[in-house]
């Protein structure tokens, strides 16, 4: 996972990232459709901020990597 840069909303550095993440699909939504593999959704890494309480979600490096050739998915 890239370093989680200071909170965006307050300025502090007290962000905790979830190690493991957490994946969609089941009965959970799937935020991340077409970059998951075969019959598994990709995993978002919640982020939060301790001081403000912001969370923020990332996305491992793997499935970044997928970001160019997935459906669906266009480069602002
Ligand atoms: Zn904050």
């Amino acid at each position: 996972m890239p370093k989680i840069a200071a909170c965006p909303n307050c300025g502090g550095n007290n962000v905790y990232l979830h190690k493991a993440g957490i994946a969609g699909g089941g009965y959970a939504a799937n935020y991340l459709p077409g970059l998951g593999g075969f019959l598994r959704c990709a995993r978002l890494y919640p982020a939060v901020c301790r001081d403000c309480g912001q969370v923020r979600f990332f996305a491992d490096e793997e499935t970044c990597s997928k970001l160019d050739v997935a459906s669906g998915w266009e480069k602002q």
